[in-house]
């Protein structure tokens, strides 16, 4: 019964995107259209406000 109840608890977390870089949770809802999220990049993924920045700083979407 553990593995069930782990299972289903997982499944609860999940509901937030994970950043791409570096794996985190991010604070974006799976169920958010990628339309209104800010940190989402066409053809990569979802990305952490963080990485995001990061990222843009190196100009790495040019
Ligand atoms: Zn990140």
């Amino acid at each position: 019964m553990g593995k069930i109840i782990n299972f289903f608890n997982k499944q609860k977390q999940d509901e937030y995107e994970v950043c791409i870089v570096c794996k985190k949770k991010t604070t974006v809802k799976r169920e958010k259209p990628i339309t209104q999220r800010y940190t989402y990049i066409e053809g990569v993924g979802q990305l952490c406000s963080r990485c995001y920045k990061e990222l843009l700083e190196q100009n790495a979407f040019e």
